[in-house]
């Protein structure tokens, strides 16, 4: 079997790129998607928090996630099938950045990036804090950044969804097979071997294959700083009546919003507590022992709450920077990398999709200018450090 263009993963990150393509008045190949599971149950993408910041310290990643949610606020225009729309349920409901005298500084500074990037977002003083937000504890705060438009949550299942569904009715092919190893000839990927033992010959291959994309890159020779990191979510219910509630990250890193009828939050475990890990066991200490005393601290009204559900994903964190590496590596022209969102993939997938069917097309980005996150700084082991990392 022969196909132009081979994406290994149809998560968000695989059918974004794979619409886009599509999409692409100027692309007129086939392209073909490679997905082992088509029940998603472990992707990141299905067990995410879903959400969506302007909030970053890096001007590329608030480019990304502009984009990001001006197409899920058009999302009728791009992704309905027959008139059916994608009930993607975005919420533009905010995040909420706190900070104690110690990170205002940094609070400060990216505020000025944001602003300078147009992000609408506001400083607000502990008391402005308290008469928007009087269910928040602000005793030990010195400001919070809020933002008043475009952040939000949204059902990331159902966006990943709408792209491969939109993907096919404008003639994808989804083919469930594990892509076992890459054929490399000098600077081509040449063909791929899947599960069943077929070999397809493709002209370019795109890894969205998230934490799988390090075997992926590896069997080509490619040494990719990406590995997998455990996240666990936890959901709760509270009497505590949160009005106007955005998505709060607290000084400690410990991050709530609402959904449904209830709260979802979650925490970084410390470094040391963080080893790459394959398995999907909830840590479970993390929300009795860091993050339920943190959010009673800030939130009393959750002195009382249920714990009433629990998960855990896999992060494709870069261990470089936190940030995406995109693009092709420069000692192979034809394998296109879209790896290490390091937490932040989702809300970025429209736009990465985006900029992965201008590099195929036309062998350059053409709207956002995403150089910055290219090999280039991976091989010459210079971070593009993101601050803001939830
Ligand atoms: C707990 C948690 C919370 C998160 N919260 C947010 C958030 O609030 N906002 C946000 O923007 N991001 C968030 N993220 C990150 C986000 O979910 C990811 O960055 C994003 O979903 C990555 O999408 P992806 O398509 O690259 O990877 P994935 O969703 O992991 O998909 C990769 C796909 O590739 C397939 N695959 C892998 N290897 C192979 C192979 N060899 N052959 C065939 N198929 C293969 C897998 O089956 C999978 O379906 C969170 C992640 C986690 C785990």
């Amino acid at each position: 079997m022969q196909t132009d263009v081979l994406i290994v993963g149809g998560a968000a990150v695989g059918s974004a790129a794979a619409y886009f393509l599509a999409s692409q008045p100027s692309f007129k190949g086939k392209v073909l998607v490679i997905e082992q599971d088509p029940t998603y149950e472990k992707s990141a993408t299905a067990l995410s928090a879903a959400s969506i910041r302007h909030q970053f310290s890096t001007p590329e990643n608030i480019r990304l996630s502009q984009f990001g949610s001006h197409f899920l606020k058009t999302v009728d225009e791009h992704l309905s099938v027959n008139g059916e729309v994608p009930a993607i349920g975005f919420k533009e409901r905010g995040y909420l950045f706190l900070a104690t005298p110690q990170g205002l500084d940094i609070l400060q500074a990216n505020h000025l990036t944001q602003r300078a990037e147009d992000v609408d977002v506001s400083l607000l003083t502990p008391a402005q804090l308290q008469s928007r937000f009087p269910w928040l504890n602000v005793d030990d705060l010195s400001a919070g950044s809020l933002g008043n438009s475009g952040e939000g949550w949204l059902d990331a299942y159902a966006l990943m969804q709408g792209f491969r569904r939109k993907a096919q009715s404008l003639g994808v092919q989804y083919r469930q097979a594990r892509v076992e190893a890459l054929h490399r000839e000098g600077r081509r990927v040449t063909s791929v071997r899947l599960s069943t033992g077929e070999l397809i010959t493709c002209g370019t291959v795109i890894n969205a294959a998230g934490t799988g994309a390090t075997a992926l890159a590896q069997s080509a020779g490619i040494s990719l700083p990406v590995q997998a990191r455990k996240r666990s979510i936890f959901f709760f219910t509270s009497n505590a009546r949160l009005d106007s509630c955005p998505m709060v990250i607290d000084p400690s890193g410990a991050y709530f919003r609402p959904e449904g009828e209830g709260y979802l939050c979650g925490i970084a475990p410390s470094p040391e507590q963080d080893p790459e890990c394959h398995d999907f066991e909830v840590q479970h200490s993390l929300f009795e022992e860091v993050l339920w005393p943190l959010l009673a601290a800030r939130v009393p009204g959750f002195e009382a709450l249920r714990l009433q559900r629990s998960w855990a994903g896999h992060y494709d964190m870069n261990l470089l920077d936190h940030n995406a590496i995109l693009g092709a590596h420069p000692d192979v022209d034809n394998f296109l990398f879209a790896n290490g969102f390091s937490g932040h993939g989702l809300q970025h997938s429209p736009a990465v999709g985006r900029a992965l069917s201008e590099l195929v097309t036309f062998g350059e980005f053409r709207t956002l200018q995403l150089d910055a996150f290219g090999w280039g700084r991976v091989i010459a082991q210079r971070p593009l450090h993101e601050i803001n990392v939830v």
